[in-house]
């Protein structure tokens, strides 16, 4: 039997039972956290926390005050 895994870019998802846990508290945006106790199977999955931050910056025209 091969590894089942998922993938999510909302919260992550139990590979067992495909339980969607809720991240209220920000826990899941931990990166050292590499595993996790499924709220409904009580099963333990490994996890990978990938986050991604971006910045978008444009320059305004009306900057000048001479
Ligand atoms: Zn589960």
């Amino acid at each position: 039997m091969g590894k089942r895994e998922t993938f999510s870019t909302k919260a992550p998802e139990c590979p067992y039972c495909g339980h969607v846990h809720r991240h209220d508290d920000g826990a899941f945006y931990d990166e050292s956290q590499t595993e996790y106790e499924c709220e409904a199977c009580a099963k333990t999955f490994d996890m990978r926390v990938y986050t991604s931050t971006s910045w978008a910056c444009t320059a305004r025209e009306d900057q000048s005050h001479d």
